[in-house]
């Protein structure tokens, strides 16, 4: 084949805006049939009027029991990629147990929600698969006022470790990705004080933040046959940050 897209189906979680919503595109630009599941229906209207062939799925990744309702009739789904996550910020010491919850349920409850609904399908039909789960360099590394995000995040990370340990045997292959600071909605929270900037960029080799593209394209290998022997890895996509 031409690429290893064409008649796949991808499921990509928070691809309303965005990174997600770059990847969908690009998906469906490489020829697979994409689902894209979202929160607002009016960032899932946009998605589709940039491309109608996108099958928008609406459901908040919250709900556990709705988002198995949600997937199931899409299946079988041979890839997926778990971006959906939210940013909560607060110095430690403020730090509040609903933004926790909250947090961790879209961060990381979500992943294993979807994940089940769609591996469980695939080892039952014996397919393969790839998901990759969107981590951050926030897994690894300590970032001010982001104590449950970067919590949220290594959690992500050690999931991903044992999902490509069980899941392996039947050929899914996971593997996660750790970007730096792209200037999404989500980045621009953290990031668009020029001072807080100017302090992460020094600590970046590259002296850049990654562009969304940056992001889909290594996210897109990992789904792919090129990497078929890559299972359980965390790889950043930092320009060197985590490196120094
Ligand atoms: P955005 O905030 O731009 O987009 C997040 C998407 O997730 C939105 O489409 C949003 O839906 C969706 N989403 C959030 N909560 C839910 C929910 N409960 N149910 C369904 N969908 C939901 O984020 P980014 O594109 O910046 O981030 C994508 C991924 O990359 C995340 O995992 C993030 O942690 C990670 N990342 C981002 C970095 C950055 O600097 N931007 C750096 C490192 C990692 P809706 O449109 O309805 O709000």
């Amino acid at each position: 084949a031409e690429n290893d897209f064409q008649n796949k189906t991808v499921c990509v979680t928070g691809a309303g805006r965005g990174i997600g919503k770059s990847l969908a595109l690009r998906l469906a630009e490489l020829g697979a049939k994409v689902i894209a599941v979202s929160k607002s229906d009016e960032n899932l209207k946009q998605l589709v009027a940039q491309n109608n062939k996108i099958i928008p799925v609406c459901v908040d990744l919250c709900d556990w029991n709705a988002t198995k309702e949600a997937i199931k009739p899409h299946l079988p789904i041979q890839l997926l990629v778990n971006n959906a996550a939210v940013a909560i910020l607060d110095s430690f010491l403020d730090v509040k147990p609903d933004d926790f919850d909250s947090l961790f349920n879209i961060n990381v409850k979500s992943i294993i929600c979807v994940s089940q609904e769609i591996a469980r399908d695939l080892i039952e039909r014996k397919m393969p698969g790839s998901i990759v789960n969107v981590s951050s360099q926030a897994a690894s590394a300590a970032l001010k006022d982001h104590s449950i995000y970067c919590a949220s995040k290594a959690a992500v990370d050690g999931l991903t470790r044992v999902m490509a340990m069980e899941l392996g045997a039947h050929q899914i292959r996971v593997n996660s990705v750790q970007p730096t600071v792209v200037l999404t909605d989500m980045g621009r929270i953290g990031w668009s004080d020029e001072k807080k900037a100017a302090g992460m960029l020094s600590k970046i080799p590259l002296n850049k933040f990654a562009e969304v593209e940056d992001v889909v394209e290594p996210i897109i290998f990992l789904l792919s046959n090129k990497s078929q022997m890559i299972n359980g890895v965390s790889l950043p996509i930092d320009g060197g940050f985590l490196a120094t």
